[in-house]
């Protein structure tokens, strides 16, 4: 093999990853950043990092080009770097591994230092120039340092167990054992290869490590598994050597056992995304087996598991996507969820943890809700939730807040029953996740959340949301969350949002109580007394360039409404959502069609109960007129999204004064929440009649 000379002017990336590079429209970025992050010489700190490891896993290719990925172990030490150009290596591959033939003068290796602890971890590619007595000299041809994603922490066992003979057993295809160990991995290192050329020193061997959670890995049949390939560096040293050479050679450590698993195959880079549910995956390639051994007491080390990445978390598994494609064809039906966990957040909000049936994972967005229903005295009723966890959070939550009415307001049906007769273990019927009020990945400005009182909800789940995804996409945009309570003592969630401002300088907060507690201090536990208002924004806002959620009581959202359009933040980029009827009223106004389109007057029967009333615009929705003639229609987000309130058109025509989900009805059907009666031109009176739902 050659010698490589390494170039100074080259670029450190080769053809196949340069091809992915641009894919994502990262290749230019990515050849200024290349370019000074990876070295041709190892710094002092990779010396010393190398110095101190008692393992380091190598990626080789053998005489017939297939790629292999080892592992060799050492006492500390064992890896010596007597000056930054050169890498010793004092260790024996142990019997069984390709390796043993390779470490020859002339071989290209790639090499990865990782401390499992501490989730350290350097890359290097060098050429061998020395093999002698158990020592081989490397010459750098690439260095550089990795980020922890993905690597579950894993200590070293203090004591060395007995160390039995190496026994190899060569594998065609994966047995049951050989699959269930692959099922149960939650690491493994990738060995790839593209023959090395005279000057040019980003190609030869590389290894690097893969980690998720248990399951992340699909063995598909005897010999081919899927693995997703979640969002990395950029350089793309493994994938840019797959587009090259389509080989691979995959390292499975038993880290407890100390027996290695040692692949090599063909290779594809799947060119849609093999499934849409699973989450966090850019995309997948597969393997499929040539050569195969497991080498059992290969090690002389054991590990115990410390604890999984939050990254690993973060991504999902094939069990997970089955569960999420299983949740998606029940979009429409109750299911029945358990409640596992009620918290008081504050004196009138309680938080509901809720374990969905087993199998069935929902997709939720941020700021999405859940329809909800329970019979209570007899009598069914559903209202919606939003979801306040974030969607990588393990179990679902919503957050209530006790109606509690007064002497002479009646208190809230279903917020009293959640809040005094569900406990723990108790069951609700729930609907998938749904809402359009959603913090989408298109949304890129800044963003500012201002929120009143229960309306903190989907804050909440948008701003873990943002923060969870930033440590996986590893870019985060400046938030602002700006919220408004009564006192200390009904304000929710003040210590998990101060936990988020605490661990991300780009997440700052604008707490505002307009009665608070006499013994708090002012700038220490609140920033603002009294309302948020129009200087209050002027002062905090970054830029008037941002995406705004708003949710609050109505007359909250009316009056930020207007004061960020008066400070310039453009209506289209105000998303707003109230938990009552919508109340808020944009200066871009109705649809001038649908207004001209809308009866003045109207005559609505309601079936079965045939009640006749008389509609004018001031009645609003037909949901309105009803409940204010005694009617009780069912309903539940009253926004036309979650399509409790459908019910069948018999006669006439209506509008819908605000967007609706038009997926939750057919022709003859009507969202009551959002409809008024449309014009009928043959009449001064239009005439609608509606058949309600029972409920
Ligand atoms: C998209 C969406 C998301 C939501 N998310 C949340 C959330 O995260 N957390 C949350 O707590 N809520 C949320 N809500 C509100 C929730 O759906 C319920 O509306 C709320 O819990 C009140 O329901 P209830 O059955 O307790 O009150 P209801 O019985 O529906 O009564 C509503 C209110 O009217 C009062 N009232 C009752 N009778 C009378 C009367 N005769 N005269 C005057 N007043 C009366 C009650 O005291 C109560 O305050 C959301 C709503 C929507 C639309």
């Amino acid at each position: 093999m050659n010698t490589i000379t390494p170039s100074k002017t080259a670029s450190p990336f080769h053809a196949g990853e340069h091809h992915l590079q641009r894919q994502l429209g990262v290749r230019e970025s990515m050849e200024q950043f290349g370019s000074k992050v990876i070295r041709d010489y190892l710094p002092e700190q990779h010396q010393d990092f190398y110095h101190h490891l008692p393992y380091v896993i190598i990626g080789h290719a053998d005489s017939q080009g297939w790629p292999w990925a080892s592992v060799l172990c050492g006492e500390p030490g064992f890896l010596h770097s007597p000056d930054p150009d050169h890498l010793n290596i004092h260790a024996t591959p142990v019997a069984g591994d390709p390796l043993q033939h390779i470490l020859q003068p002339g071989a290209h290796i790639g090499l990865l230092g990782i401390d499992l602890r501490t989730r350290r971890r350097n890359r290097l590619a060098a050429h061998i120039t020395e093999s002698r007595k158990g020592t081989v000299q490397l010459r750098v041809d690439q260095s550089f340092g990795n980020c922890p994603q993905y690597i579950q922490a894993r200590t070293l066992s203090t004591s060395a167990p007995h160390h039995s003979s190496p026994e190899t057993q060569l594998i065609h295809q994966f047995d049951q054992h050989t699959r269930t160990f692959i099922e149960q991995s939650d690491t493994f290192f990738v060995a790839s290869y593209v023959p090395a050329q005279e000057g040019d020193a980003s190609r030869g061997a590389d290894v690097s490590h893969r980690g998720g959670q248990p399951g992340f890995i699909r063995v598909d049949n005897t010999r081919k598994l899927t693995i997703p390939d979640y969002p990395g560096n950029h350089h793309f040293n493994t994938l840019g050597n797959f587009i090259e050479n389509p080989k691979a050679g995959l390292l499975f450590i038993d880290f407890e056992r100390g027996h290695v698993l040692m692949l090599t195959g063909r290779v594809a880079i799947l060119e849609e995304v093999d499934h849409p549910y699973y989450k966090g995956a850019e995309r997948f390639w597969t393997f499929t087996l040539e050569h195969g051994r497991w080498i059992k007491n290969a090690l002389p080390l054991r590990w115990h598991f410390d604890e999984y990445s939050p990254n690993s978390l973060l991504a999902g598994n094939w069990a997970h996507a089955a569960a999420a494609q299983k949740a998606d064809t029940l979009r429409d039906q109750w299911l029945d969820y358990q409640v596992v966990r009620i918290q008081q957040e504050s004196l009138q909000v309680k938080s509901f943890y809720l374990q969905p049936p087993a199998d069935i994972s929902p997709d939720v967005k941020p700021g999405q809700f859940l329809t909800v229903k329970a019979t209570i005295d007899g009598k069914e009723h559903s209202r919606t939730y939003t979801v306040s966890s974030a969607p990588a959070d393990t179990l679902l939550r919503i957050s209530v807040k006790h109606e509690q009415g007064s002497a002479t307001i009646p208190p809230g049906v279903f917020s009293s029953y959640l809040h005094q007769s569900v406990a723990t273990g108790s069951t609700l019927q729930v609907k998938m996740p749904r809402g359009e009020f959603v913090l989408t990945e298109e949304l890129q400005k800044p963003v500012l959340l201002l929120s009143a009182g229960i309306g903190i909800t989907p804050m909440l789940a948008m701003a873990r949301h943002i923060f969870q995804e930033g440590l996986r996409t590893r870019t985060v945009r400046p938030v602002l969350f700006i919220h408004s309570a009564r006192s200390a003592g009904e304000r929710a969630f003040y210590d998990d949002i101060m936990k988020l401002a605490d661990h991300h300088p780009a997440f700052k907060t604008v707490w505002a109580l307009s009665q608070p507690e006499h013994y708090l201090v002012l700038g220490r536990e609140y920033d603002v007394q009294g309302r948020i208002n129009k200087a209050l924004l002027q002062n905090h806002l970054p830029t008037t360039e941002l995406d705004v959620f708003l949710c609050g009581p109505g007359g909250f959202m009316q009056a930020q409404y207007d004061a960020l359009r008066a400070l310039g933040v453009a209506d289209s980029d105000i998303y707003a959502e109230s938990f009552g009827p919508s109340s808020l009223q944009r200066e871009q106004t109705e649809d001038p069609e649908i207004a001209n389109n809308t009866a003045r007057r109207a005559v609505v029967t309601f079936h079965p109960d045939d009640v006749e009333l008389q509609w004018s615009t001031e009645d609003g929705s037909l949901l309105e007129l009803a409940e204010a003639h005694g009617l009780h229609p069912p309903f539940g987000c009253r926004q036309g999204q979650c399509g409790e309130c459908k019910a069948r058109l018999l006669q006439g025509k209506i509008n819908y004064r605000t967007p609706v989900n038009a997926t939750l009805v057919d022709q003859e059907e009507v969202l009551l929440c959002c409809a008024v009666p449309a014009d009928d031109p043959a009449s001064d009176t239009a005439r609608v009649a509606v058949k309600v739902s029972e409920h």
